[in-house]
C-alpha cells in the first residue's frame, strides 16, 4: 500500500480520487487551497484513518514524504479560472514546478491532469494526442489552456533532464456528482436550471459539441494510467467519445428531469471550441481502458446529486 498524495483533491474529480485510492487501501494526503473545491467533498473521509486533508497552496513549495503524486490542483471551469488569471497560471506552472520538485526529491511518480484545451479549438477531429493544437495565446482563456500547455512542457522536462516518471493525461468533459452547482459548467448549469424550472441558457446557436465522460469511467482511467508500466509518459487522451451538441444535450436533460423548462439563447464566449472528441485508441490499445457509463445513466446519477443538494 502506497501513501499517495493529492493535489485539489477536495475538488470534484479530486475527492472521487480520494475515495478510490482509499478503497484500495492506500493512504491518501489530499492537500487544497479550497478555491473552487470545498471540505464537504471528502467530509465523509475526515474519520478515516488513512486520510489527511491539509490546506496548502500548491504555488508554494511543499515538503512532505510521499510514493505517488496526482497533481489536480487548477480551477477548472471557465467561471472560476477567468475569475482571477494570473492565479490559474501560476497555479498551473509555479504549482507543476513545485509538485515536479517534490516528486524528483522522492523519486516518486507523478501524474499531470490535463486537458482537452490544449488543443484549444481543434482543426482536427477526433484530437489525437500528436495534434499540437490551436490556441490563442492571448485570450480570455489563455490562463487556463496556456498554463496547462507550460505544466505539459514541465513534466516533459522533469522527464527528460531528471529521468522523472511522469504520466501526463488529457482530460476531455468530465461531469457527475459534486460538480458545483455555480461554477457554470455545461452539464451542472443546465441540470440546476431545468431542477428550478429556470431557463436553460445555450450559448451561441447550441450547435457547439463536447464528449461526456462520467466522473467514474474517467477515475478508473487515471487510476490505470498511474499504474502502467507500458505508458512511459503520455501524453493520453481519457474521455468519451459519445459527442453531442449542446442543444442535444439540453433536451436530454429536460426529458431526464420532466422540466417545463423553455432554452433560451444567449452569446457565445470568446475563444469557445466549436467540437470537441477525443480519439481513445492509445488509451484502449494501451492501457486496455474505455468508458463503460452511458451518459443518460451518468445524466441520472448527476440529477439525484443535485436533486439532493437543492432540497438541503
Ligand atoms: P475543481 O475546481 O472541482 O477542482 C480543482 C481543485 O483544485 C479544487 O479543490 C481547488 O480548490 C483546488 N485548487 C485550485 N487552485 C489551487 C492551488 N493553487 N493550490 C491548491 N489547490 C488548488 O475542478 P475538477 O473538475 O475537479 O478538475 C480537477 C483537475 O482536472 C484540474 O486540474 C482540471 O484542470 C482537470 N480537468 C478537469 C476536467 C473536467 O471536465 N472536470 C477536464 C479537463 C481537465
Ligand atoms: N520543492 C518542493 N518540495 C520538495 C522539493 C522541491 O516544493 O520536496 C520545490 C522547490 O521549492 C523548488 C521546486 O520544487 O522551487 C523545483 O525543485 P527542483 O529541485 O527541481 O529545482 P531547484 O530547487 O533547483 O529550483
Ligand atoms: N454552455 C452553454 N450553456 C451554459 C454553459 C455552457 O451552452 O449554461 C456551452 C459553452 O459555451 C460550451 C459548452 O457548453 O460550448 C461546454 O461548456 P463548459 O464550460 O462546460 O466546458 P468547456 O467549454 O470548457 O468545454
Amino acid at each position: 500500500m502506497k501513501k499517495i498524495l493529492i493535489t485539489g483533491g477536495a475538488g470534484f474529480l479530486g475527492s472521487h480520487l480520494c475515495d478510490a485510492l482509499i478503497k484500495k487501501g492506500h493512504d491518501v494526503l489530499c492537500v487544497d487551497n479550497f478555491f473552487t473545491g470545498n471540505k464537504e467533498n471528502v467530509s465523509h473521509l475526515i474519520t478515516n484513518p488513512k486520510f489527511e486533508l491539509m490546506r496548502h497552496d500548491v504555488t508554494f513549495p511543499l515538503y512532505v514524504e510521499v510514493d505517488q503524486i496526482y497533481n489536480l490542483a487548477c480551477p477548472a471551469s471557465p467561471i472560476h479560472y477567468q475569475h482571477d488569471p494570473v492565479q490559474t497560471t501560476k497555479t498551473s506552472v509555479h504549482g507543476a514546478i513545485n509538485m515536479l520538485g517534490l516528486a524528483k526529491r522522492l523519486n516518486a511518480r507523478i501524474l499531470q491532469a490535463s486537458t482537452s484545451e490544449v488543443y484549444g479549438d481543434p482543426e482536427v477531429h477526433p484530437q489525437t494526442e500528436d495534434y499540437w493544437g490551436k490556441v490563442n495565446p492571448i485570450g480570455i482563456r489563455s490562463c487556463y489552456d496556456e498554463g496547462k500547455r507550460c505544466a505539459e512542457t514541465l513534466f516533459f522536462d522533469y522527464f527528460r533532464q531528471h529521468q522523472l516518471e511522469i504520466k501526463v493525461m488529457r482530460i476531455f468533459n468530465t461531469y457527475g456528482p459534486r460538480m458545483h452547482p455555480n461554477d457554470g459548467r455545461v452539464v451542472s448549469n443546465f441540470i440546476v436550471q431545468a431542477l428550478k424550472n429556470e431557463s436553460i441558457t445555450i450559448y451561441g446557436d447550441g450547435s457547439q459539441t463536447r464528449s461526456f465522460c462520467y466522473v467514474d469511467d474517467l477515475i478508473g482511467g487515471m487510476m490505470k494510467m498511474m499504474e502502467s508500466d507500458k505508458v512511459i509518459t503520455g501524453p493520453i487522451n481519457i474521455g468519451n467519445p459519445n459527442e453531442f451538441s449542446m442543444l442535444e444535450l439540453a433536451e436530454l436533460v429536460l426529458k431526464l428531469t420532466s422540466s417545463q423548462s423553455k432554452l433560451t439563447f444567449k452569446p457565445l464566449p470568446k475563444d469557445d471550441p466549436k467540437q470537441r472528441q477525443p480519439d481513445i485508441g492509445l488509451a484502449k490499445a494501451k492501457l486496455d481502458w474505455e468508458p463503460k457509463v452511458k451518459l443518460e445513466d451518468g445524466l441520472k446519477e448527476t440529477i439525484t446529486f443535485f436533486r439532493k443538494l437543492l432540497t438541503n
